[in-house]
């Protein structure tokens, strides 16, 4: 039986396994589809302390698990299916296989949130994307014009690096002012290359027929006038949805399903403790996911130091 499993291997479940695996809990660590979380999509992160010059969000991830593993973490490729928090020991399907655990800590991360349109899920990989950092410098979009969907910092850090490649970047956003940091607005507006169209809703991803992105319907919300758009790609940035839809109706969660702690990073079930973008919908950042994780450790080690009283 495992003392711990971290379901994650974002700044929060691999700050969780350093702290665990410091505390001789030997965490086993468990990737997901996406081993290292989203950070690993991110070029260049600016705002992790310790890093002057900025470090990229793949290198960044990848000491984090070196530096969890040196201390003893089991970090291992694979996705819980199922679990049975309503038994002791707690019981995790990952891969078919079944794994006991005395406590879990959930830092399952948030997914990219999606448009909602049939034509975006028709077209995605086939110029529809949501990461510029890995599609981005794909023949497909050089020299050719793309929208960015959004006005966060996701999307100003998207429209921004795609200048590299694309021809002109339209960022299209639903009102006339961007929610980014002040920084990264002014940054993004300041390149010639972007052009922002505001008010406005992407209707409909062109051309299913064609089975490839041509263009976009846009509508703008103000005057309700539609035109259309040729670009070669679609990037959407429009924020985050939380991977917690294994724990629905067990774990209290609020009505966007972000998971509701309890008592510091402990949740409504005994022995299950959260971290991270899952349960974060606030500050979302790199250094307070990973402050979480650490605090998540913490939690986990008292409360394993409790039983054993
Ligand atoms: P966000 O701040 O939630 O912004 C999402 C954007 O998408 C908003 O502008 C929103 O419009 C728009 N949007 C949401 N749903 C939409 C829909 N259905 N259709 C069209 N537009 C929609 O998300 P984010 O940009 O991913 O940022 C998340 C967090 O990560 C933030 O805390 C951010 O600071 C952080 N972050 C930091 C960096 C960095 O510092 N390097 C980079 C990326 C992200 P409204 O404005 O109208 O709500």
């Amino acid at each position: 039986m495992e003392k711990v499993v971290i379901i994650g291997t974002g700044c929060a479940g691999l700050t969780a396994a350093l702290y665990t695996a410091r505390a001789n809990l030997h965490p086993l660590v468990l990737t997901g589809t996406m081993p290292g979380g989203l950070l690993t999509t991110t070029s260049i992160v600016e705002n992790y302390p310790g890093f002057p010059e900025g470090i990229d969000g793949y290198e960044l991830m990848v000491r984090m698990q070196k530096q969890a593993e040196r201390f003893g973490a089991k970090v291992k490729f694979g996705t819980v299916e199922a679990v049975k928090l309503s038994q002791r020991p707690f019981v995790l399907t990952v891969d078919g296989d079944p794994v006991a655990a005395e406590t879990i800590i959930i830092a399952s991360g948030a997914g990219h949130r999606h448009l909602g349109l049939e034509s975006e899920s028709l077209l995605e990989r086939k110029g529809v994307t949501y990461c510029a950092t890995c599609d981005g410098a794909l023949p497909m979009f050089r020299n050719q014009p793309v929208v960015v969907v959004g006005g966060g910092d996701s999307a100003c850090e998207e429209a921004t690096y795609l200048t590299r490649f694309a021809s002109t970047v339209y960022l299209v956003h639903r009102r006339d002012k961007l929610r980014a940091s002040q920084i990264m607005a002014d940054r993004t507006l300041a390149n010639p290359k972007v052009k922002p169209i505001w008010d406005s809703a992407v209707t409909e991803v062109l051309d299913v027929k064609q089975d490839k992105v041509t263009g976009v319907r846009i509508k703008n919300l103000k005057t309700n006038a539609e035109s259309v758009l040729d670009c070669a790609g679609v990037f959407v940035a429009i924020g985050h949805v939380p991977n917690t839809q294994l724990f629905k109706g067990v774990i209290d969660m609020d009505e966007n399903d972000y998971i509701l702690p309890k008592q510091g990073t402990a949740t409504n079930v005994e022995g299950v403790f959260v971290a991270g973008d899952c349960s974060d919908h606030v500050y979302r950042q790199a250094v307070t996911a990973a402050g979480l994780g650490c605090a998540a450790a913490i939690d986990v080690e008292r409360y394993l130091a409790g039983l054993n009283k």
